[in-house]
């Protein structure tokens, strides 16, 4: 697939690989074996057939681990092609090519180069490995446990044996020189060991084999110094790199948001469009409430539209007076979906006993796709779908608060709403969310965020200004103090009546369903610290409302967002990797 560049003459190639049985067995097939004969054939083609759904959970499937392999070797094997027929030889690979592990996914791409390197072009050990240490690159994305890649030594020695051995040689020489480098502290070596435990750990075989190992956060690229990767930050500094993810800039402003693009075209002209970098001069106008007038009719303009599409879809009808408070996302506890449940809660329970109290209207609007076999995830769904059904039958409550869930959560369908967006939900528990994105185009389309002290959310305000952003919640190392304390959610729910309420109110029903396993694991365990941050969440609730019914304080807030965001375009990211991981000129 051929990707151009905006505006200029770059055309880059996205390959796109597919496996195909080679042929039918017609031999086996003649023979009478006719179900040995399909089955070869749709075991081929099964391997490029399906995306596993899992989102930051791993899956340790043979079939996953022999699409892994399918689409390493593919893309490695092209790769080799590509420069063998532009230079006749490998010795020069790494000086002209580099290769990016995005994520753990990719990492069987290491051994099979060492593979090719070794077998096919009879490099010896120490030449191929020369080779590899500097072509490739690693990027990390996660530090939840749950979400680190390991893989079973039976499996991979059964499906990929060759690769296996190239794995196992990697990782007694890898040891070999962290007993020399360590002063042979074994126990040292034993825990920094790719293979332990009869799993075979791919983050740790990344960090061991590439030349950078960067976050995506400042937050998370600390993180990863500190935790999962601090044995191999300690021996190999100067490895260790950030770069802060970006969003394709132009797709999430200019395609997506036609109203504003031409706003800010008629304001600041339009070299924003190829240089985010240029939004800052937006900042000029911040007081100017001619143009903070435009800026809000955009916003109530793109939030008819989306309530006309809702209508066409779900027949739902939204009030676009109310304040659109917008969490999308996947769906994941670390996330707190439920948390934002809590607070929507504890509102509806105030308006039952106050149906006639001041109350600045308000809609939530939610979107998730939950991994098919994550339980409490679907669970946490139709919560959120009956709490919307329940408020939706008491037309007085309905016309103050409203909640809406939207169906095949997706790229198109996030068109549509970030610019119709007023508040960015940004509530994960600080410490987990390596970056996030969903950040960063709510606030380039003027959505103030309201969030924790969570990867990029912190860079997020930075670059709008303290005054344009709603933190709330504990910080990391709170969450770490607290943790090493012993957290106890269950003194939350005895001592706050608040959260005793919502919960209770999971175990009584809403729309006449219960939600038991949610209401138990958010009383009993907690990991992600729902209860600990709720209070400090529903006083920036409050604030946001004030804030919002102060209409030219808003629009500031929005206009310094959008003012901001320029550094979060990928065009920036994009060129720190090239710049200082891939050094391309
Ligand atoms: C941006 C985006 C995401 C990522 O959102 P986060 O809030 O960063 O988790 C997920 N799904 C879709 C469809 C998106 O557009």
């Amino acid at each position: 697939m051929y990707v151009s560049g905006y505006g200029s003459d770059g055309v880059s190639v996205l390959r796109l690989w597919s496996a195909k049985a080679p042929s039918f067995d017609m031999n086996m097939f003649n023979k009478g074996d006719y179900a040995s004969a399909l089955a070869q054939n749709s075991i081929a083609n099964a391997i490029s057939k399906v995306l596993y759904p899992n989102d930051n959970h791993l899956e340790g499937k043979s079939l996953r681990l022999r699409q892994q392999y399918f689409l390493c070797a593919a893309s490695i094997g092209d790769i080799v092609n590509t420069h063998m027929s532009v230079y006749g030889t490998l010795d020069n690979l790494h000086e002209k090519v580099a290769i990016h592990i995005n994520d753990t996914h990719p990492t069987l791409a290491i051994p099979e180069l060492m593979r090719i390197l070794l077998d096919d072009c009879g490099y010896t050990w120490e030449k191929a490995w020369n080779i590899v240490i500097n072509t490739f690159a690693y990027t990390n994305h996660t530090v939840m446990a749950e979400a680190l890649e390991k893989w079973d030594v039976n499996l991979v020695k059964h499906v990929i044996p060759r690769i296996f051995s190239i794995i196992v040689e990697i990782n007694n020489r890898y040891c070999q020189s962290l007993m020399e480098r360590n002063g042979y502290d074994s126990a040292k070596t034993t825990r920094m060991s790719i293979i332990k435990d009869n799993q075979i750990h791919m983050a740790t075989l990344c960090v061991a084999v590439s030349h950078s190992v960067n976050g995506v956060s400042k937050l998370h690229s600390e993180i990863i110094k500190d935790s999962v990767f601090h044995d191999e930050f300690c021996n190999t500094p100067e490895k260790f790199k950030n770069v802060t993810n970006g969003i394709a800039y132009r797709r999430w402003l200019y395609q997506s948001n036609p109203e504003l693009t031409k706003l800010l075209t008629a304001t600041i002209g339009d070299k924003f469009i190829k240089d985010g970098a240029n939004l800052a001069a937006l900042k000029d106008y911040e007081n100017d409430e001619e143009f903070l007038t435009k800026l809000m009719a955009v916003k109530r303009s793109n939030k008819e539209r989306f309530c006309k599409y809702v209508k066409n879809h779900s027949k739902i009808t939204l009030d676009p007076d109310s304040i659109f408070d917008v969490q999308v996302k996947r769906l994941h506890e670390y996330k707190r979906q439920h948390l934002n449940v809590m607070n929507i809660l504890a509102d509806y329970n105030y308006l039952l006993n106050n149906p006639d109290a001041d109350f600045t209207p308000k809609t939530y609007i939610f979107a998730a796709k939950a991994a098919p076999g994550y339980y409490l995830a679907k669970q946490i769904i139709k919560m959120i779908w009956a709490i919307s059904e329940e408020i939706r039958k008491n037309p007085k409550i309905s016309k103050k608060l409203s909640v809406v869930f939207l169906e095949n959560y997706c790229v198109t369908l996030s068109e549509i709403l970030m610019p119709a967006s007023d508040i960015s939900e940004q509530i994960s528990l600080a410490g987990t969310e390596a970056s996030g994105t969903g950040n960063m185009k709510l606030m380039l389309n003027g959505a103030v965020t309201l969030g924790t002290l969570d990867g990029a959310n912190i860079e997020i305000k930075d670059a709008a200004g303290d005054d344009n952003i709603i933190i709330f919640g504990m910080t990391t190392p709170e969450v770490n103090e607290l943790k090493a304390r012993g957290y106890n959610p269950t003194n939350y729910y005895s001592s706050n009546g608040t959260i005793r309420s919502c919960i209770d109110r999971m175990y009584t029903g809403i729309n006449g369903c219960t939600f038991n396993d949610v209401a138990n694991s958010l009383k009993d365990r907690d990991p992600y610290m729902v209860l600990a941050d709720f209070e400090s969440y529903r006083q920036a609730q409050k604030y946001s409302t004030e804030c919002y019914n102060d209409k030219m304080k808003w629009a500031k807030m929005s206009l310094n967002n959008i003012a901001g965001a320029g550094i979060f375009s990928a065009d920036r990211a994009v060129t720190e990797y090239a710049e200082n991981i891939w050094h391309l000129k």
